[in-house]
């Protein structure tokens, strides 16, 4: 079987993306590509999570024609291969549909930079109006909607983040929604947040180069 060791991960992180509660049933879907393969591994169209093991993921080329694999792939397949063409340094892509990023996909509204942890995506998370889901269309309007972010909500869908890293891309997802959640409370607060100013994330970002391990 062709990148086991990227279909084994496709397993253990898609599990991971419902026990952090960032996609409900078999919404959302993940790939890792392989640069030198030029390949990617992405999670089956439509498979419960829990039930989807290594011999279920479809490796891909970045063309989208199927390289190994009996499933389907995932219906976003397109908005996957898509920044793995266009953007350089973009390994790992995670589609979710969390409950608070997706509350602002409905409203239409992008996340302004009102927490430092807005970083994880760029200077905000830019909110894509509605494409239906599954199609080309949507592909090309999450790349030039997210821009040189990492993050963009899909109008009256969910959530996609693009990363370096399965890994580190699950934790965009999480801590994206974790500002999607603080912009809806203090929405409902009937308050608009005070936001960061252009300085002040500039200097987010800096930090956020060298503020793990290594
Ligand atoms: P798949 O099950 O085909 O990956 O689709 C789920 C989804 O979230 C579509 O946007
Ligand atoms: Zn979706």
């Amino acid at each position: 079987m062709l990148l086991q060791e990227e279909r084994e991960k496709i397993v253990v992180y898609g599990q991971e993306m419902l026990k952090r509660g960032l996609t409900a049933g078999t919404f959302g879907n993940l790939s890792i590509y392989n640069e030198k393969e030029n390949l990617f591994a992405i999670s089956p169209s439509g498979m419960d999570y829990f039930k989807t093991d290594a011999s279920d993921v479809v490796v891909m080329t970045l063309d989208g024609e199927k390289a190994d694999g009996d499933r389907k792939p995932s219906s976003e397949v397109d908005m996957h291969r898509i920044f793995y063409q266009k953007r350089p340094g973009i390994k790992s892509v995670v589609h979710t549909h969390p409950r608070y990023a997706t509350t602002l996909a409905c409203l239409g509204w992008s996340i302004p930079p009102l927490h430092y942890l807005v970083a994880y995506s760029g200077r905000e998370v830019p909110c894509i109006p509605y494409v239906p889901f599954g199609t080309y269309e949507l592909a090309q309007a999450a790349l030039d909607g997210m821009g040189d972010n990492y993050a963009c909500i899909l109008g009256n869908h969910g959530l996609l983040c693009v990363g370096g890293n399965i890994s580190y891309t699950l934790d965009v997802s999480e801590q994206i929604e974790f500002c999607a959640q603080l912009y809806y409370n203090c929405k409902a607060a009937g308050q608009e947040p005070k936001l960061l100013n252009d300085e002040q994330i500039s200097s987010v970002l800096e930090a956020f180069q060298t503020y793990r391990q290594k």
